[in-house]
């Protein structure tokens, strides 16, 4: 961490910066420049911040200078971490398109979608059971009913199951319905206990990004998971809310290039909740492979029409094979498979 002083900085608050550093066990290097002080901390970063030193008499600013983020970047781990899924990589050369309808209805639905999605040639399935809605009054998902429903139907086609835990009490349900990767949806990407909960347990979590959240706030909330030892977090950009109106998100491709900068994680798309619309989905969905993600959450319904939950932008089973086609030429023209 670096302290920037004043020009009119005097000997005595240089002292009292220098004291406060020394106090958690730090050593210091002070630089004199032609026109500033600037303080050097040396030792473990974590134990200061810049409000510890911001209002200090004679401080202009002070700034770490390495990630806050530890576990989840890239400088710890220079190479692609791959997130093992029932055998399925993430992150990998592959590319994994993870299909199936915004939320959990019936077993012949769920029956139905899952047949579809594998034979689309998607190698996971997703179906939400509880369902973060904004009208408490619309439906909100079939519940650990719709967790049973969901394990059945992907199991006959052996497709690996990613659902979203919205409340940590629920945890233990999720556990014992061995679901395989768990999703933490935009809506509680700052929900720190759950987060830490998650970190906590031995299975693959997507975190989805919040509606507002910034690259660094996301990389922080990835950083809770894997400080409690979990490190199998796979980051899902799905639009962020900004002054447009023309469609529900605004898929921020640029956070691809950015996260595969900043860390070593899988990061994956899903162009479903960007779009808002199904016919936006192929051309966002395109772009972010072409961009370099590494997977895509896709919504498919048996018969959007007539999907219980997010219809206008479910894929209908024909749309995600055609998908998938042209997903394949761009996969090779960027040297990976899907
Ligand atoms: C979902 O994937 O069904 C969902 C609710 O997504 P988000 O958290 O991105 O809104
Ligand atoms: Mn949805």
């Amino acid at each position: 961490m670096i302290i920037v002083m004043k020009k009119t900085a005097t000997e005595e608050q240089i002292g009292s910066v220098t004291q406060k550093i020394e106090a958690v066990g730090h050593g210091t290097n002070i630089s004199r420049g032609t026109n500033r002080i600037v303080i050097g901390a040396i030792g473990d970063e974590r134990k200061l911040t810049p409000e510890m030193f911001d209002s200090m008499p004679g401080v202009e600013f002070s700034m770490h200078i390495v990630k806050q983020y530890k576990i989840v970047s890239r400088e710890s781990h220079t190479t692609n971490s791959i997130i093992d899924i029932r055998g399925i990589p993430i992150g990998g050369e592959q590319i994994q398109v993870i299909a199936g309808p915004c939320s959990v209805e019936t077993q012949a639905q769920m029956d139905l979608a899952a047949q579809q999605v594998a034979a689309a040639g998607c190698r996971l399935m997703r179906g939400g059971a509880f369902k973060p809605r904004t009208n408490p009054y619309t439906f909100q998902g079939t519940g650990v009913d719709g967790l049973k429903i969901f394990r059945a139907a992907a199991d006959k086609y052996h497709l690996p199951i990613v659902t979203e835990l919205m409340d940590v009490r629920m945890l233990d349900t999720f556990l014992k319905q061995d679901v395989d990767l768990i999703q933490i949806g935009t809506r509680n990407m700052q929900n720190f206990d759950l987060l830490k909960e998650v970190g906590r347990i031995n299975k693959p979590v997507i975190l989805k990004r919040g509606l507002s959240a910034t690259i660094a706030e996301w990389l922080m909330a990835a950083e809770y998971i894997a400080a409690g030892g979990n490190h199998q977090i796979i980051f899902c950009e799905r639009g962020i809310r900004t002054f447009e109106t023309a469609y529900r998100n605004v898929l921020d491709i640029t956070c691809i290039p950015v996260l595969k900068r900043e860390t070593h994680l899988p990061v994956i798309i899903d162009p479903s909740h960007a779009g808002g619309k199904s016919w936006m989905v192929p051309a966002l969905a395109r772009a972010a492979i072409a961009a370099g993600a590494d997977g895509l959450l896709v919504e498919m319904h048996p018969n959007p029409c007539e999907a219980w939950c997010d219809a206008d932008q479910a894929l209908s089973p024909q749309e995600l094979n055609q998908l998938m086609e042209s997903l394949n030429g761009i996969a090779r023209a960027i040297g990976r498979s899907i």
